[in-house]
């Protein structure tokens, strides 16, 4: 939906907005207990089955090993913009005309130009940590493959700005409340319905 029609009658606004540095470090933050519970549950499966989980033989395979790593960290990143992007589409009359894709302070962003339901957004960012995160996890448990569990890990660390902002919105109720995204800065603003009623 476009932005003009949320007039400041209709609707209260709430700009949630952080600086650079601090979406650093509470993005940090955020992944470390899912990261923990990951990296104590690989460890556990390793020691359980005696798996030898990182063997490199000279330095061909180690850098063969470091182009697929750098080659899979890029794709995977791509992948995640991609998901929220799928998501915010389900939300935006002007299709893909209405998403972004870009790069702002050495970070991968998908920016939505239309104003979104706020259920709608809560699952766009918290899909690239079931799509991607989870299966990839499960693969490394699996398989006990050292490449695919440092991808992991990084993986659920690039999802911290989003638990950010997903825990930032904790206290809107999901069916009268939007959110537009902002493009220049980190965060975004919330329209608060004044009319109960009138909009579902
Ligand atoms: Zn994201």
């Amino acid at each position: 939906m476009n932005k003009e029609l949320f007039s400041q009658d209709k609707y209260t606004e709430h700009t949630l907005s952080m600086s650079f540095l601090k979406a650093n470090i509470v993005g940090t933050l955020f992944p470390i207990p899912l990261v923990s519970i990951f990296v104590i549950m690989f460890a556990w499966v390793e020691y359980s089955l005696n798996r030898k989980w990182f063997s490199i033989s000279g330095n061909a395979q180690f850098l063969l090993w470091l182009l697929v790593f750098y080659a899979s960290a890029f794709l995977l990143i791509a992948l995640h913009e991609l998901v929220h992007a799928l998501f915010f589409l389900r939300g935006c009359e002007n299709r893909w005309k209405s998403i972004r894709f870009g790069i702002k302070s050495a970070t991968p962003y998908c920016h939505c130009k239309e104003v979104l339901p706020l259920n709608l957004y809560r699952h766009s960012l918290l899909a690239p940590l079931w799509l991607i995160c989870l299966p990839l996890a499960i693969v490394a448990l699996l398989t006990g493959h050292g490449l695919i569990f440092l991808l992991t890990v990084i993986m659920i660390f690039g999802s911290g700005g989003d638990l950010a902002i997903f825990w930032s919105l904790r206290k809107y109720k999901g069916n009268r409340t939007y959110v537009w995204d902002m493009e220049d800065a980190v965060g975004c603003i919330v329209y608060n319905c004044n009319e109960p009623d009138s909009l579902k």
